[in-house]
């Protein structure tokens, strides 16, 4: 949250002088709120801010009392007075129709005055792969809740043989409109909201919401490589609006199942080797699986336990466009629980010969293993002391 020291000060906001006129006020709010407007900056954040800026600072310098206070204590003047606008929509609300329905109304489209239809709500499924799907893509089925309109009523919410009737309360408009000073504040009716019109007799079979409970099936595509937990959107696939408005999305989540033999990381795919010590001493092919097939790795002599080998562009494509990853394979040596006494004989034979030659890493740990255990003649005059 902003804290009263950096937040703007409203003239400026405004472009106007301290001096301006209420008149001056309100061309240069409506010359921003066009200039910041969401339908012409869409997706922009920076220009919804300002949008927001601008309609606070419009709300405190258009009210006479509200303006003398910020000129005499600045903010700290209007604290709780002024309106923090969080949402664009309550600013449509509350000067949509300032200007005689013309502040927006010239520039968009014919403007929101009178009922504005509401956008639908979004909402959510998920959908099971394996591995393999994932890496090549996959069209799936999937099923999901959402509601649909009332067949009974046709989606009026009145029961049959009646029909929706003009809301008394804001006469049709969906909006009402309050006074406060000079300044006119226009709000979705409470007794329609916003819709203009209510429902007399309700429909018994959606109770006079227009809408019943649905399943819904749909077939989707799934993009090659998608990763555990991508949220897929379906755009227009949510809850119908309630008011004429469009549909809301629905987001489809991946959930990718663990694979007995690949583990992912990233694009790239590991895969746990096991090997024997004679494999791994004398080097050898071994056969491993991949995503496209049986394929082969030889392993030169003296591959160590641990050891990656990389098979490049084997693992998952990006779902990006990017490079494909590679396959890790890594082997680990697996050592014998049980031997033959063909294979303890030669065992026997090898370990007489490994005494007689020691590899350098064994060689190492011993002399480490010496140090330990006779330490240096300086830590023997340390203890005696
Ligand atoms: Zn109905
Ligand atoms: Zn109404």
């Amino acid at each position: 949250m902003a804290t009263m020291a950096d937040k703007a000060d409203y003239y400026e906001v405004l472009g106007v002088p301290r001096t301006a006129s209420a008149k001056e006020i309100a061309a240069a709010y409506r010359k921003k709120a066009i200039k910041y407007h969401p339908d012409s900056n869409p997706g922009d954040e920076n220009a919804t801010q300002k949008f927001k800026e601008a309609a606070e600072a419009y709300e405190v310098l258009s009210d006479p009392d509200k303006r003398a206070r910020y000129d005499r204590y600045g903010h700290a003047g209007v604290e709780g007075a002024a309106t923090q606008f969080h949402d664009v929509e309550d600013i449509l609300d509350a000067f949509g129709d300032m200007f005689g329905g013309s502040l927006f109304g010239d520039f968009f489209g014919g403007g929101r005055r009178g009922r504005r239809a509401h956008r639908g709500r979004d909402i959510g499924c998920q959908v099971t792969l394996d591995l393999e799907e994932a890496a090549r893509g996959a069209t799936k089925t999937i099923e999901f809740e959402r509601s649909r309109a009332c067949s009974a009523c046709g989606g009026s919410g009145a029961a049959p043989g009646s029909s929706r009737e003009t809301c008394r309360r804001c006469g049709g408009h969906g909006q009402v409109v309050q006074a406060a000073g000079i300044l006119r504040v226009q709000t979705t009716c409470p007794t329609c909201r916003g819709a203009g019109s209510v429902v007399a007799h309700p429909c018994s079979s959606c109770r006079g919401s227009g809408f019943v409970a649905g399943r819904i099936k749909r077939e989707i595509h799934i993009p090659a490589g998608v990763d555990n937990g991508v949220r897929l959107r379906l755009a227009g696939e949510g809850e119908p609006s309630p008011d004429g408005g469009p549909p809301g999305d629905c987001y489809c989540v991946i959930q990718v199942r663990e694979h007995p033999l690949f583990h992912r990381d990233g694009n790239h795919l590991v895969l746990q080797l096991p090997i024997a010590y004679s494999q791994a001493a004398l080097g050898a092919t071994i056969p491993v699986p991949t995503l496209d097939g049986p394929d082969s790795l030889s392993l030169p002599a003296g591959t160590q336990s641990g050891e990656v080998f990389r098979l490049r562009r084997r693992g998952m494509p990006d779902p990006h466009g990017g490079a494909r990853g590679d396959l890790l394979v890594q082997t680990f040596i697996e050592v014998p629980k049980k031997l033959h006494p063909a294979q303890e004989s030669l065992l026997r034979q090898l370990a007489e010969l490994e005494r007689a030659e020691v590899t350098p890493q064994r060689r190492s740990f011993l002399d480490k293993l010496r140090d330990y255990f006779s330490p240096s003649s300086d830590e023997t005059r340390e203890d005696d002391s």
